[in-house]
Formats: structure tokens, sequence, C-alpha cells
């Protein structure tokens, strides 16, 4: 028998199993009304009253839905009652300049964007048929009507169009599919060892690669979910207090975060500690850091690896019963490298060292950008831009980046995008964005510019007319000449060097 695998299976169970359990407790502290804590019977309530206002705007099986949105309860009920009656969910970072949203609404052809609060200005400039406020809960939520059935349940079908930067100066939108959700998310709640017991803080964005699929996992398993609207070190240790905590997904920065609030903790055991278990990625984090989360923590530490592209588990690394005897400098030492596959998850090198992944959570394609699909997909593999070698303990361990993309605080940043927005200043005749160490935010974007008569403040500041905060250059600095190939191209690698030396790897 064939049953097709699609988002809804997640809440559905929720509801069937738990109907009365504690789903999710929304950030108190928002702009819109706050949820409070919903069970999953209100949660399945609230996305079968989305589902049927989407029905009642004319929304066809297919048709996109964009969300603009910190984490909050009604984001996390739109990975449902958006995507489980067949809509494509278009969850944008709502970090991002009003051009770079605008473009994504239009290249995604999102019908409706749902906002927050905080992100008014940019909804009301955005050409689109429908627009919402989340929280004019009376527009948004249509009760007491039976949203129509998805006639034709397909796991094939787009689920989520999720933008990311890379090595173009657009964004772009990754197509994901109800079944690559559905094999991430049961394959990283099976090797994070997700149960109902679970109480998952929401550190991640959930418009990151769908907060990497635990809305979806700890849904399923009818875990709990704690909104956090804001990553605070403190409030993240209160919170993992008060609500029992038991699992966090997060950029190295918010470990950070974490790691300089607990120097400070002064209000009785250290939360969590024994309890939680940290899920990490998106840089590799020191072994200092690392030994931390394990000494001055006591919180599980397990890293992985993957991409948007990939939903995104590719690799995982978590203790294994081998390490048990090691102290933990020596486990630490081990859990820095990104991991082993998967289960159901290919890996392998090309010639050049780039990671080369086959799994069923790979893309279906780039929205509309069929070569791109093909390129990034040759020869069935995906090729990750990512560089590595693989230990003769079989773990993958980044290296480098064949990419020209710079992750910062989490968030990647395209060069070539920085590059464009320093280009339109009059003043500047050459440019060239490296990313360079920096203990803060991993990566630093950095403007080498040839350029007379500007500053960099004032450089800095026309980037922020058109470009994201994160994505705008923290440090400019101004040369006589950039180096370039005899037939012209920049030889980024020589501008790097100065400031990666002494790193072992060439990311951070
Ligand atoms: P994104 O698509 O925004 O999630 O970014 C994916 C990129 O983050 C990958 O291509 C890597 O360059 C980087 N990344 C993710 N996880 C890790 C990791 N564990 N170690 C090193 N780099 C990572």
């Amino acid at each position: 028998m064939y049953y097709p695998l699609t988002v809804a299976d997640f809440l559905d169970r929720a509801e069937h199993v738990y109907p009365d359990r504690v789903a999710v407790v929304d950030e108190p502290d928002q702009p819109a009304p706050s949820l409070g804590s919903l069970s999953y019977r209100q949660l399945a309530v609230n996305a079968r009253a989305q589902a049927a206002r989407l029905d009642e705007l004319g929304v066809p099986v297919g048709g996109r839905v964009a969300v603009i949105s910190h984490n909050s309860a009604r984001l996390l009920t739109s990975f449902f009652g958006v995507s489980a009656w067949g809509r494509i969910l278009v969850p944008i970072n709502f970090r991002l300049s009003q051009p770079e949203i605008a473009y994504i609404v239009s290249h995604s052809g999102a019908e409706v964007v749902f906002a927050d609060p905080a992100c008014k200005d940019i909804l009301d400039s955005l050409d689109v048929p429908h627009k919402f406020l989340l929280g004019d809960d009376d527009a948004l939520y249509r009760y007491g009507v039976d949203p129509r059935p998805w006639d034709a349940p397909d796991e094939a079908a787009t689920a989520t169009i999720n933008y990311t930067s890379g090595t173009t100066a657009r964004p772009k939108g990754v197509q994901l599919t109800h079944r690559n959700l559905w094999l991430n998310a049961t394959t990283f709640a099976l090797h994070t060892g997700v149960s109902d017991r679970d109480v998952l803080l929401h550190t991640l964005p959930m418009f990151h690669a769908n907060g990497w699929g635990m809305p979806f996992g700890v849904t399923g398993m009818g875990g709990r979910h704690i909104v956090l609207r804001q990553v605070d070190g403190t409030e993240i240790l209160r919170r993992v207090r008060d609500h029992g905590v038991t699992l966090m997904c997060a950029a190295p920065a918010v470990i950070n975060a974490a790691l300089d609030a607990v120097a400070g903790w002064d209000d009785g055991a250290v939360p969590g500690r024994d309890t939680v278990r940290i899920v990490a990625a998106g840089a590799p984090p020191p072994t200092r850091t690392i030994e931390r989360v394990l000494d001055e923590l006591g919180w599980e530490f397990i890293q992985i690896y993957g991409l948007t592209e990939t939903s995104p588990l590719i690799t995982i690394n978590r203790q294994r019963e081998e390490w048990d005897g090691f102290d933990s400098h020596e486990r630490a030492r081990r859990l820095g490298r990104a991991g082993v596959p998967a289960l159901g998850v290919r890996v392998s090198l090309d010639v050049d060292g780039e990671i080369l992944t086959a799994s069923n959570h790979n893309l279906e394609g780039y929205w509309e950008q069929p070569e791109a699909t093909a390129e990034a997909q040759a020869g069935n593999w995906f090729h990750t831009g990512d560089g590595g070698v693989i230990d003769d303990e079989g773990y993958v361990v980044i290296s480098d980046r064949k990419k020209d993309v710079i992750i910062s605080g989490g968030e990647n940043v395209s060069s070539i995008e920085v590059e464009d927005a320093l280009t339109s200043h009059p003043a500047v005749r050459e440019v060239a964005v490296i990313g360079i160490p920096d203990e803060k935010w991993g990566e630093l974007v950095t403007g080498l510019v040839v350029a007379d008569g500007v500053t960099a403040d004032e450089l800095i500041a026309h980037c922020r007319t058109v470009l994201a905060g994160y994505k705008c250059p923290k440090r400019i600095e101004f040369m006589q000449t950039l180096p370039r190939t005899a037939t012209g191209k920049l030889q980024k690698f020589k501008l790097r060097e100065p400031f990666w030396a002494g790193h072992g790897r060439q990311i951070n």
C-alpha cells in the first residue's frame, strides 16, 4: 500500500493522541496579542481556521503564502495551516530589507502575505492581493468552517519555498517537498531521540530551513514548543528553568550567548544541567566552546551539518558509547567535526574536495531557476559548495567553502550581493567582499574597497539602504588596488590570506 507522506501527518497525530496537552507556549513579549498556551486541539483548530480562510480568499492548491515573522505561535501554526492543505508556505527572514522582501514576494508569486506587526511598514509597501498582520485574528482565521480537503495529497508536491542567499546576486528559492520535510524531520528526530517528553525552545528562527524541521518532528511526537522571539542568553536560561526545556537547535552565536549568561548566573543551579541537548549547526564551533558547553552548562552537545537545500540534515555528530570514558576535552574534540551521514544520506567528495550528498532530503529545485537546479544537482549528487575531508573514523570535517558565501551569526551572506551594494555607491571603483574570522559573529562581512573621497561609515550607511543589517559590511578596508588574474578575475584567496593567517581552516 502506498500512502503519501505529508506534513499534515505530524499535527494530525498530535491532535489525535495528545489533544489536551500544551502544544505551544507563545512568546509573552511581542507586539501581537500573545496566544499564551495552546493545546494540540487548539493548534489544530487554528490550522484549520487558517486553511478555511485561505479557501475563502480563493488561494488554490499550490498557491504561495508568505509569512514575514519573528518566531511566534502563529508562524508555527502556518507550517500546517498553509502546507497541510497543499498550499506552499514561503517563510521569509524578517531581518531582510524592504527591497529584498519585495523581491522574494514577487519572485515566489505569493498571493497572500502575513507579517508580524513589527514588519508593518514593509507589509504596507508590498504589492500583493491579500495581506494581513499576524494578530489580526479575525482576518487571519475563519473559525467554524471546515477547510476544503486537499483532494489529492501528494508527497512530491512542494510544501515550502525557503529563500537563501548563495552564490548569486539574488537569493534563490529552495523548493522542499512534503517528502523532503517528512523524512528530514523524522530522521532528525530519530537521531536526536525526540520523544513526547521533550520541550523544545525555539532558539532558531523558524524561517531558517523551517526551524530545521523540529516544528514537524516535535509536533508529531507530542512534545511541547516554547516560542522565543529574541535570542538573549539570560532569557534562554530562564526559559529552560521555567519550562523544563530539554532540546534546542542553534547557531554557534546562540551558544556563545548562553555561555556568557551562565558565567553571570546567580540564581541557583544551572538550568537544564544533564537534561538539555543542544544541536548546533551553521559553522564549526571551536573545541573550547564545546568543552564549555559540556562543563559549564552540563548540556549534551550535538552537531549537525547541512544546508537549506538539504532540508537540512546531511551529517550528525552525537556522542557515541565508545567515547563515554573520555574527558570533556577529548569528547569536545571529537564533537567538533560535522559528523557522519544521517540515516538514508550518502556523502561523497569530488576531486576538488567539495562535499556531495544524495538523499531524500535534497531539494526538488530552485523555484523557477531550472539552470541553477541542474547545476546544483549535476550527476545526481547535490553539490554543497563546502570543502571538506572525511577522516579515518568516517567523520566529515568541513574545512573551507568553495562558494563565495560568508556565514555571519548563522545566516548566509552572499559576497556578490554585498559587492553589488557597495559598487552602487558612486565613489567606489573596485570592491571585493570577504569574510574574516570574528569571535562573536563567526565571520565578519568585510569590504575591501578602492574608492576616493568617501568614509567607511558612509559606505556602510549606503549598504543599509538596500541590504539587511546583518549583511552590511562591519568593516571596510581601503586599498590601492585589488589583485586579479591575467583574465581580470579577483583573487580572493590572496585577499583573505592575511586575515586568516594562523587559522587551521578557512571557515569560522
Ligand atoms: P544555510 O543554507 O543558510 O543553512 O547554510 C548552509 C551552510 O552553512 C553550509 O553550506 C555550510 O557552509 C554551513 N554549515 C552548516 N552546518 C555547518 C557545520 N556543522 N559546520 C560547518 N559549516 C556548516
